[in-house]
């Protein structure tokens, strides 16, 4: 006797192949129905035998299509109607599309055979695809995921493309970004005056071009990158002087799994996360030094080919090394139109290698690393975004607009949140647009009305985001406190609503609730109830407020301020330049002078004291440098960094270095007990503030927090111990990730209805 039963599947199921899987399943256990893809996912009906229908659920479980993602499968019984066949129905919409838009995937196996395959009709074809790889988010102009709804509409499809769409058995049924060199887009190179038309001798061109160290400006998924050989040092220091990036990290793609190797030292879990299908740029520890790819850096960033295209560039010849940098000048981001991109990039790029098809949106590399607490990712953009990230309780829909430094967003929509790809910093113009227009995307992708949502915004009053959000008109808003708002970006990726914590803050700046720039905050509590701040940095002064992040002996005029019986600096061995002594003026005389307690500010205080005393030229990079130095010791004696009452006393840390250097130690020897300072003493100070409190787990987030050597330090302290360490590992604990904090705290506010007001418990 037939049995029947409905499935419904939630998650990333659509545009990953899963209708023409359910397909196969449903013919190779004999069972009759249909598959749709539903507002809310994949919806199946199935009839046949008892045995046929749990195989196929079975199976469903076991062996899903490799880029689908399921949330949860609900399975029901029914009453057979006695079809005979299974079919693929059309796609149903209802009310507003809670199905996960996919993110860009690498081209799979199957699709790399057939592109170096004379025989096959998409041999050498840039564009080559199917269900399990290529384009999604990069194609996809508005939900459902169907072709007239991507940037591929405008490609009709051949005989021979339109047999394989249909079929259901073929990897390319409903692939909607099919093609085929017959019907679809291609490649062309433009170099001056002159236009190289089609894909295989534009690519020719472009790798001769390469080997002659020329840059290349070449349009991949989300954006274009700026390519040239990392073993020509010409070409390499051309780029950086073009780009106005001094010094910054230049990303390196490797010809494959094998040349990754010798570049990089690479564990287990680094190569998994090499090879995963977000294929980020992983930083690894160097082993091959190219000239200033990385200077006085001793990771270097490395990914792995993702397109066909970049395949095709090393299989043509193409240096076994390329440096494969976003395409805009320093801090912009990332140029995806191709107009733009040949106007913005002309005088840095030698030529251009331009495929046709339109880029929906940029998205930039991703940044990741495998950390002392597991995986940590630093920039969150292609092959991650736009995919849910946490499932927050809130039956109103949210947008959170992050901070104004590595901005991204968040939408809670139907209790999921979906985070943003990076945007930038929005002190640039081009940033500022793509966080407008990312915004107004992911509101009309998902079709939240502006009346239904809620907005939060960081209680930066003069954040650019702050006034954004402001500006939208939506009624209803809420100003989130910064570094509370890192705390619970950890437990929002671990739905952790009620657990009490205690949260370490340790970042470069924030508002501060007293108007202060915070950055060294210690707090206690939850999501649902709060977090009251019980501990922070002892306050400096910080000459210049945040213009001082670009100066580090500006930061160390504010912190040494505090000390007695200081030497003079601008002497050897210190040698500060004049900003230091005017700083200092500044602060004595209490002129455009802010309280900090910014353990970002310390770092570069002590950056300055151990010679770092020029102008930084990327965020962060003062610290970065006092974390590379302190690599190159051995285990060093802390200095001391005692809790006194609610304060981390930075003095005798401070004092201690100078005593050190004035005796003329080693400069890696001084910065590594500084760095074994800051853990042992944020260990003590988390052991009396857990037994205090009653508390065992400590969270940790805030771009202090990116410092893997002062991780590695607290996870050995921390385990003896026995508390419990949490971290991010789906956002950034940089600004990257403040979107989700803001968003999982306004999930637990209060709405007064009369005065539209959100209180906070
Ligand atoms: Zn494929
Ligand atoms: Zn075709
Ligand atoms: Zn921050």
């Amino acid at each position: 006797m037939a049995s029947a039963c409905s499935i419904r599947v939630r998650g990333v199921v659509q545009g990953v192949g899963f209708r023409p899987f359910v397909y196969r399943l449903a013919r190779a256990n004999t069972l009759a129905g249909w598959v749709l893809n539903g507002a809310e996912g994949v919806e199946i009906y199935l009839e046949g035998t008892e045995p046929g229908l749990q195989a196929f659920v079975h199976d469903l479980k076991m062996q899903p299509p490799p880029a689908a993602n399921i949330a949860d499968i609900e399975v029901h019984p029914a009453a057979p109607v006695g079809l005979n066949e299974f079919t693929i129905r059309e796609s149903q919409r209802r009310d507003r599309p809670t199905v996960r838009i996919s993110s860009d995937l690498p081209v799979c196996d199957a699709c790399l055979k057939e592109l170096f395959d004379p025989a096959d009709p998409r041999y050498g074809y840039p564009y080559i695809n199917c269900t399990n790889c290529g384009p999604r988010y990069t194609v996809v102009v508005s939900l459902p995921y169907d072709r007239p709804n991507t940037t591929m509409k405008h490609w009709l499809l051949c005989e021979y493309c339109e047999v394989e769409y249909q079929n259901p058995a073929n990897r390319r049924f409903h692939a909607q970004p099919v093609a085929c060199p017959a019907c679809g887009p291609a490649y062309y190179l433009r170099c001056n005056d002159e236009i190289v038309h089609g894909s295989e001798a534009s690519i020719r061109k472009a790798v001769q071009l390469l080997n002659a160290g020329s840059i290349v400006a070449v349009k991949g998924l989300g954006g274009y990158h700026l390519a040239c050989d990392a073993r020509n040092s010409v070409s390499v220091a051309a780029l950086r002087d073009r780009k106005y990036r001094k010094e910054k990290p230049f990303a390196l793609m490797p010809k494959d799994l094998e040349v990754a190797r010798s570049l990089v030292e690479l564990s287990p879990e680094a190569e998994g996360l090499l090879m995963s299908s977000a294929r980020p740029i992983v930083l690894a520890p160097m082993r091959a030094n190219f000239s200033g790819v990385a200077p006085e850096n001793n990771e270097l960033g490395v990914m792995l080919p993702y397109t066909p295209l970049h395949h095709l560039l090393f299989a043509a010849g193409g240096p076994e090394v390329l440096v494969m940098t976003s395409a805009n000048r320093s801090s912009e981001p990332i140029a995806y139109e191709d107009e733009e991109a040949v106007d913005r990039l002309s005088g840095i790029a030698d030529a251009f290698l331009i495929g046709e098809r339109p880029i929906a949106r940029r998205v930039d590399d991703s940044v990741a690393r495998v950390g002392a607490f597991g995986t940590a990712i630093l920039r969150r953009a292609r092959g991650y975004a736009p995919g849910a990230v946490a499932a927050i309780p809130s039956e109103r829909p949210i947008l959170a607009v992050g901070a104004d430094l590595k901005n991204a967003i968040t939408l809670v929509v139907d209790g999921q949140a979906f985070v943003s790809q990076h945007i930038g910093d929005l002190g640039h113009y081009e940033s500022l647009r793509a966080f407008q227009e990312t915004i107004q995307d992911l509101i009309s992708m998902y079709e939240v009305r502006p009346e239904e949502l809620v907005v939060v915004h960081d209680s930066h009053p003069q954040y650019v985001s702050t006034a954004h959000a402001l500006g939208l008109g939506i009624p209803r808003s809420l100003a989130v406190q910064h570094h509370r708002a890192h705390i619970a970006s950890v437990l929002a990726e671990r739905a952790a609503w009620d657990t009490r914590v205690v949260g370490v803050s340790f970042d470069g700046t924030g508002y501060g609730d007293d108007g202060g720039i915070w950055g060294g905050e210690i707090f206690v509590g939850s999501v649902r109830t709060g977090f009251k701040r019980i501990a922070h940095l002892r306050s400096a002064s910080l000459p210049g407020g945040d213009a001082a992040a670009e100066y580090p002996v500006q930061a160390a005029a504010g912190f040494l301020a505090q000390l007695d019986g200081l030497p003079d600096l601008t002497a050897a061995p210190f040698s500060f330049p004049r900003r230091y002594e005017n700083a200092r003026e500044l602060v004595h005389k209490n002129v455009r002078t802010f309280a900090t307690t910014s353990v970002g500010r310390l770092f570069d205080a002590v950056a300055a004291l151990l010679g770092f005393t020029r102008e930084i030229t990327f965020e962060g990079q003062a610290a970065m440098w006092v974390e590379q130095l302190a690599r190159g010791a051995r285990l060093a004696e802390p200095y001391p960094f005692p809790l006194i009452g609610e304060e981390l006393d930075f003095r005798p840390l401070l004092q201690s270095v100078i005593r050190d250097r004035l005796r003329g130690r080693d400069l890696a020897e001084i910065a590594r007990a500084f760095q074994r300072g800051v853990a042992e003493g944020l260990r003590d100070a988390l052991v009396e503030i857990c037994r205090s409190q009653n508390l065992s787990i400590v969270v940790l987030s805030g771009g202090v927090f990116q410092n893997e050597l002062l991780l590695e330090d607290l996870k050995s302290l921390l385990e003896k111990e026995a508390l419990q360490i949490w971290t991010n590992h789906a956002v950034p604990p940089n600004d990257g990730g403040i979107s989700l904090g803001q968003a999982a705290i306004a999930a637990f506010c209060q709405l007064d209805q009369q005065l539209q007001e959100l209180t906070y418990a």
